[in-house]
């Protein structure tokens, strides 16, 4: 289990949006509340991408998001309307270390994996082989999660959709590999798309601001439960559920 947020809207704090909130994904790194398939903390590190009239940025760490001092004083003076944030529970066999934590990046797309691949490497190596060798050559980590960032990217590279590169990518990975767990999460800067397969999923739609979580951060406003296996594609403006596979 690990614990994602993806968020759309006008621009807000870090610390707002991750670390006030009374159930924010700084309290879900050590007391989450929607535990699915192990795992108690989410310790094994962090990471938050976020937009920027600059360009985006990315800050990981292979500690836990509570240790991190250093974050909670930048959090507190960054805002951004686009912004991405993970923290993680290894799975089992697979490194602690800054590069294995969400976000995954390329320019303004930000992706992040809640979930395992059953029987990891071997159910997916077919799949893998699809990938030109630079891009396994290349990867952040030798994890799950990472393969499946390269595998969306890759789909995205060859002109599908984000829906569509994440849709694709979910449905031949349970086709692989039945029961594995895929609550996968894209933020493109404009847009969420977020599957359900496994894991839990929320989302909080304001008018203004998309906001779509493993669990619900905040008490004061209704967030809508996603069922398992449905895809969801949103902005502020306008969300799509759809079946996933
Ligand atoms: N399998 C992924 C990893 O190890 C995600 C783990 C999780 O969702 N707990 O990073």
């Amino acid at each position: 289990m690990c614990r994602q947020l993806a968020y759309l809207g006008p621009p807000v704090t870090l610390a707002a949006l991750l670390l006030d909130p009374p159930h924010s994904l700084l309290h879900q790194s050590y007391a989450p509340a929607e535990m699915r398939g192990g795992g108690t903390v989410n310790a094994d590190g962090f990471g938050v991408g976020w937009h920027t009239g600059d360009g985006p940025v990315r800050y990981r760490r292979a500690c836990p998001l509570w240790s991190d001092e250093s974050f909670g004083a930048l959090a507190r003076v960054t805002r951004s309307g686009a912004v991405f944030a993970a923290v993680r529970s290894a799975t089992v066999g697979m490194p602690v270390t800054e590069t294995a934590c969400a976000p995954f990046a390329d320019g303004a797309l930000m992706f992040g994996h809640n979930g395992r691949i059953l029987g990891w490497p071997d159910s997916v190596a077919k799949l893998a082989e699809r990938l030109p060798v630079t891009d396994l050559l290349t990867l952040d980590a030798p994890t799950d999660s990472a393969l499946l960032w390269a595998l969306v990217r890759h789909r995205l590279r060859a002109g599908a959709d984000p829906t569509d590169a994440v849709r694709g990518v979910v449905c031949d990975v349970l086709a692989a590999a039945p029961g594995s767990r895929l609550n996968l999460v894209l933020h493109t800067g404009s847009a969420v798309v977020a599957t359900t397969a496994g894991h839990s999923l929320s989302y909080l739609d304001t008018g203004d601001a998309l906001t779509v979580g493993s669990e619900p951060s905040t008490v004061d406003r209704p967030w809508t439960p996603v069922p398992d296996g449905r895809i969801l594609t949103g902005t502020p403006d306008h969300l799509v559920l759809e079946e996933l596979c």
